[in-house]
């Protein structure tokens, strides 16, 4: 078995001759390497190996202790919980702060692992930078050729339009926007815009964290029931919006989400605009990383993971979907 064999299970992966696992979703012993502090990312585990951003925001989202190797982006280190020795550096994914891919040697071959990641340069993540590597093990969320984001700048020109004629409205505009990550390139988006910002008090935490390690951003309030005036609300899009009501005189509300792209997404979020920024790779992205880390083998996960593997093998390159196992035979049949 190569020293880099890969299995799927629940969502997370493991590396079972290095004894490694990468992105678990529920609580794994042994190395664990975390790629990013999103929830569908992150567990309870014992031991973990992050970049110094993600230890800070695992710190603040789990609380509680585990044993932390924290890597700084391009600093190989040695590992061995298994019964092969492997190094590991992390690199930037470009998808939200501290995010990192894990570039894995053992033996005579290399993995790269991107976790979520984004090419296009975020705002507020690290750019993200890619290595070769003989295998890939890559995301696919935006795997369809439909799924092509516009340029930024106009979207976020769009988005500043649609809170201008709220407010002239005599309405507050609402931004739903993940509290992690997209609330906070919300705000460098629309740094130029003048605008004051009310946050949801969650996206608040985080975004004083994010101040804390360097980043900048425009006026931010917590909502802590206050009148929101002629200001701009930022709140996660899971979150309910009743609160808001009592300080308001009526609210419009807009999704800031790769999936815009569906036009479902307005009815899908109960919302009267949809823009179309996401923190990962759309579809020409993805297929760029391929490019440019020219591996032998891809294994694709998440999203449209069997629809881009088999736009890969038509392109004449090993691939195969990880997190799909009926295709993953139906391939191997074929
Ligand atoms: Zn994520």
């Amino acid at each position: 078995m190569s020293a880099l064999a890969i299995e799927y299970h629940k969502g997370g992966l493991f590396l079972p001759r290095l004894g490694l696992w990468l992105d678990p979703h529920e609580p794994r012993p042994g190395a664990v390497f975390v790629s990013h502090a999103h929830s569908d990312h992150i567990a309870r585990h014992r031991e973990v190996i992050l970049s110094p951003p993600t230890a800070r925001l695992l710190r603040l989202r789990l609380g509680g202790e585990r044993r932390e190797h924290v890597l700084p982006y391009g600093e190989a280190r040695e590992f061995r919980p298994g019964a092969v020795p492997f190094r590991l550096t992390l690199l930037p994914a470009g998808h939200i702060l501290g995010s990192a891919m894990a570039f894995i040697e053992a033996g005579n071959e290399s993995l790269l692992y991107t976790g979520d990641f984004k090419l296009r340069p975020g705002l507020a993540a690290e750019p993200c930078e890619l290595r070769t590597a003989d295998i890939l093990v890559m995301e696919t969320t935006f795997g369809r050729s439909r799924y092509v984001f516009p340029p930024e700048a106009t979207v976020w020109r769009e988005v500043a339009q649609f809170c201008r004629a709220a407010m002239d409205d005599g309405v507050t505009p609402v931004l739903l926007a993940y509290s992690l990550g997209k609330s906070q390139e919300v705000l460098c988006g629309l740094a130029d815009e003048g605008f004051e910002f009310v946050l949801h008090e969650q996206t608040h935490r985080i975004t004083r964290l994010y101040q804390e390690m360097g980043r900048r951003f425009a006026s931010c309030h917590k909502f802590e029931g206050q009148p929101v005036g002629e200001r701009v609300v930022l709140w996660p899009p899971g979150a309910l919006r009743t609160k808001l009501l009592t300080a308001t005189r009526g609210l419009r509300c807009a999704i800031i989400s790769g999936w815009a792209l569906d036009s479902s997404c307005r009815y899908r979020f109960g919302v009267d605009a949809a823009f179309p920024i996401s923190d990962h790779a759309d579809y020409p992205g993805l297929l760029e990383a391929v490019q440019r880390v020219t591996p032998r083998k891809v294994w694709t996960v998440h999203g449209y993971a069997a629809e881009f593997a088999d736009v890969l093998r038509r392109q004449g390159c090993d691939a195969l979907a990880l997190s799909e196992p009926d295709q993953l035979t139906l391939a191997l049949g074929a």
